[in-house]
């Protein structure tokens, strides 16, 4: 269920100008608008199940195309068998829409060839219909070797260009020159994968390996490992697990219950695999082509920056220190510092419903030891 600070399950997947959307929980229009990716004129959404959680905001979103005037641009929705079923008990909410929508079933093991890269789906084990998704980029070719090339006596130009595409050139004597003369070693794709809800599963691990990226969830910590079977869900150790086994580069903990607050589960599945990351909402992940470095978690990287000049000024050069989700926090909080012997303030911003810790300059590196001794800091506090 949604708390103050984190929404449940949607992922938005920006790839060049592609936009996707997995998954359409309640609120997710508006936390879409409220990110610096705006609520875009998505033309794929992907379900994965068809659990409230996942399917909620779906109705208000169609609805919100459909007052913005959309009428050519349709509207794909994707999902595993009973999507239309799904979209028939719907249609009393949605209505008449202005705009096509067309909605596909995918069952597990299905491709959907895209150009750039392929979709496919998999298993996952959650006792109802449902898919993961892998997104999965070819390898690209290699490097163009210009010494290599220019010794070969290649011309310059058009020349080059079918080499580099992968096929062979005749020169005009007659020589011919192979791509793997002039080009490196094929540089590999990305690869990113979503398994939606799941207990951990051998598919889940297949469909993974040597992923970029794997959004696994974690809806419960190893203490409730009973709860995670019956229910048919990951615990963060389990989901661990997953990502070791099919030795990806990094493992992001999504789907996190709400008696959690994310910093433990991810101590218990960095035991396991130490790549972990547990985003928050509006945290962003980047994935480079993999010879440009490990994909990084971008804190609060999807959050517009917040309001230039018109904030708060310095109090007698008070400065902010963190900002948590409601007042109790943001007072637990200043409680904490009092101990340390920091006097804090509590502000709320008028537009957000975060609330800001302000310290005084002079006590602000203490206040963040202070902090770092807390046992689950990243729950209570984000930075601002
Ligand atoms: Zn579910
Ligand atoms: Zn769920």
């Amino acid at each position: 269920m949604p708390t103050a600070r984190r929404a449940p399950a949607a992922f938005l997947l920006r790839r060049g100008g592609e936009r996707l959307l997995f998954d359409c929980a309640e609120g997710t229009q508006r936390q879409l608008q409220r990110s610096t990716a705006g609520l875009p004129d998505l033309e794929e959404i992907f379900l994965t199940h068809f659990h409230a959680d996942h399917v909620l905001g779906l109705p208000g979103m169609l609805k919100t195309f459909a007052l913005r005037g959309r009428e050519a641009l349709g509207l794909t929705v994707h999902g595993p068998p009973g999507a239309r079923a799904l979209f028939a008990n719907l249609r009393p909410l949605i209505g008449r829409l202005p705009y096509p929508l067309r909605v596909v079933e995918l069952a597990p093991g299905e491709t959907l060839e895209r150009g750039e890269y392929r979709l496919e789906t998999f298993a996952v084990d959650h006792g109802v219909a449902a898919v993961g998704y892998a997104l999965v980029e070819p390898d690209r070719p290699g490097r163009f070797d210009v010494a290599a090339a220019d010794a070969l006596g290649v011309p310059a130009g058009e020349e080059r260009g079918i080499l580099q595409r992968g096929e062979p050139l005749t020169l005009s004597d007659g020589r011919v020159v192979t791509p793997d003369e002039v080009l490196g070693p094929a540089r590999p794709g990305r690869k990113v994968v979503l398994t939606g809800d799941s207990a951990p599963s051998p598919s889940v691990v297949q469909a993974a390996y040597k992923a970029d990226l794997l959004l696994h969830e974690a809806t419960f910590s190893e203490e409730e490992k009973d709860r995670a079977r019956d229910t048919l869900h990951a615990t963060a150790a389990e989901a661990a697990e997953v990502a070791r086994l099919a030795d990806v580069r990094l493992l992001a903990l999504t789907h996190v219950s709400s008696r959690y607050f994310g910093p433990e589960l991810a101590r218990e599945a960095r035991a396991i695999f130490r790549e972990t990351v547990v985003p928050r909402d509006f945290d962003l992940i980047e994935v480079p082509f993999p010879e440009r470095g490990p994909p990084q978690l971008v804190p609060r990287g999807a959050r517009p920056e917040r309001g230039g000049g018109n904030m708060i000024e310095p109090m007698s050069r008070m400065v902010q220190l963190a900002t948590a989700g409601d007042v109790a926090e943001a007072e637990e909080l200043q409680e904490m510092l009092r101990n340390a012997g920091i006097e804090a303030t509590v502000e709320q911003a008028v537009e957000e419903d975060a609330v800001s810790v302000f310290v005084p300059e002079s006590s602000l590196e203490a206040a963040q030891d202070a902090i770092e001794v807390l046992s689950e800091p990243d729950d209570i506090i984000a930075e601002p």
